[in-house]
């Protein structure tokens, strides 16, 4: 008997050839065991919802960073932007850390041209 034609029983343990539908041995059914052994999906909606919340907020502070709170909101965007549970896949955190990284960047590199415009003055 090959190895693919041998199935086990939940109850017993013991081996049955696969194409039975009850145990030889106790008599349990296979069907049954089949259909409650079927993985059941992952429950992960708390996960996705906390950060779909963070992205969400690294984003809008992108946006206060380019607004109202300049540095700020950009650095507070990026920092929660990471911290949003796999944020590669959160376009909102991944938008969020992309904004804020450029408006720092923009207000970094104005910061310095400043300096360097003051220091040639
Ligand atoms: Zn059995």
């Amino acid at each position: 008997m090959a190895l693919n034609d041998v199935k086990f029983c939940p109850e017993c343990g013991s081996k049955n050839s696969s194409d039975k539908k009850f145990c030889g041995d106790c008599g349990a059914s296979f069907e049954a065991a089949i259909k409650t052994a079927q993985p059941t999906q992952p429950t992960k909606t708390t996960e996705e919802k906390s950060s779909f919340s963070l992205g969400v907020v690294s984003l809008i502070a992108s946006i206060l960073g380019l607004s109202c709170f300049p540095l700020l909101g950009s650095f507070v965007a990026v920092i929660t932007g990471f911290l949003t549970t796999d944020w590669k896949s959160d376009k909102f955190a991944v938008a969020g850390i992309i904004i804020g990284f450029i408006s720092i960047a923009v207000l970094g590199g104005g910061l310095i041209l400043l300096i360097a415009y003051l220091a040639m003055v």
